[in-house]
């Protein structure tokens, strides 16, 4: 189980996590991200019926809120 503790953060515009030393977005080409996030979505299809209820654009893996 991941959690926020480590080195991953969440992309405020789309939540996908990316490692902290990490400056821009790969899914969305946000630049603003939150370190406190809880729990995390991994999207697998970009067909995936979890990730498109969720919101996420791609494959990859997402943070379910931010704090
Ligand atoms: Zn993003």
């Amino acid at each position: 189980m991941m959690s926020s503790k480590g080195s991953l953060k969440a992309c405020r515009s789309c939540r996908a996590l990316l490692p902290a030393e990490q400056t821009k977005c790969p899914v969305c080409g946000g630049e603003s991200f939150a370190t406190e996030w809880k729990g995390v979505l991994i999207v697998f299809s970009d067909r995936s019926e979890l990730g498109l209820a969720a919101g996420a654009p791609k494959p990859w893996r997402y943070a379910v809120s931010l704090k």
